[in-house]
């Protein structure tokens, strides 16, 4: 079985996430996919008007669902909080590890979009995160050349032994959740989130997003 990894902070989850994955599952042909909220990500410092670890593990579970519905394989796609729970920095090669353990002989492949790939190489343990996975990168922006990305991908084939793949997406935005915090506490931006992830957002109130302000497609 093939297994797609989709870490992030998902503050919120938004459409880059999705598609990408959705992009992932098609051309690796991947069985299952799990999004990983990270408890505290060693690369990043959470915003201090985020949502909280369970609001997020909420949230990429809806995206889940949304992108299980939409490849009509409802129980291929889940959200874990294997992250959560684990005390500290949410360190990739640990959740590797694990899951490695969890599936033994299962082909494990890491996605990450260009801003995490250009790094990887500095991460914790990057000889083991690329040891236990295979990575898939794609680009975020138009500024990201595929040319950019397959350069570092033999880079890290040949100083890591790194399996690397390099998806090209459309991109219909250079959409993060950076951006989505400010859009939505200016009441904006449910074009760039699932249905059930705004209305998540509204029923709790998470950054500022004001019901008053906006409509609900699926209320
Ligand atoms: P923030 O703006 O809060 O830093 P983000 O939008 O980068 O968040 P994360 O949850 O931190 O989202 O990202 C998780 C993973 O998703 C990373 O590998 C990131 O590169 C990737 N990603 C985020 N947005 C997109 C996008 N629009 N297209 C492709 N990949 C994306």
């Amino acid at each position: 079985m093939k297994i797609g990894i989709y870490g992030g902070t998902f503050n919120p989850p938004h459409l880059g996430h999705m598609s990408s994955a959705q992009a992932a599952v098609e051309l690796l042909e991947l069985d299952r996919l799990f999004f990983i909220p990270a408890a505290q990500p060693p690369h990043k410092e959470l915003p201090a008007h985020g949502a909280e670890g369970p609001d997020r593990l909420a949230m990429a579970a809806l995206m889940a669902d949304g992108l299980g519905e939409r490849l009509r394989r409802r129980d291929c796609v889940a959200a874990l909080d294997l992250e959560l729970r684990r005390a500290g920095r949410s360190y990739t090669c640990d959740t590797l590890a694990e899951l490695h353990d969890q599936y033994p002989g299962d082909e494990l492949w890491l996605l990450m979009g260009s801003d995490m790939f250009f790094t990887l190489q500095h991460w914790y343990e990057p000889e083991k995160i690329m040891a236990l996975a295979g990575i898939a990168a794609f680009a975020r922006s138009e500024d990201d050349s595929a040319g950019a990305l397959a350069a570092h991908a033999a880079h890290l084939n040949s100083t890591f032994g790194a399996r690397t793949r390099v998806i090209e997406l459309p991109q219909i935005t250079d959409i993060s959740s950076t951006r989505l915090r400010s859009l939505l506490a200016e009441g904006r931006g449910s074009g760039y989130l699932w249905p059930t992830v705004y209305g998540y957002i509204l029923r709790k109130g998470l950054y500022g997003a004001d019901r008053d302000l906006t409509t609900l497609s699926d209320e």
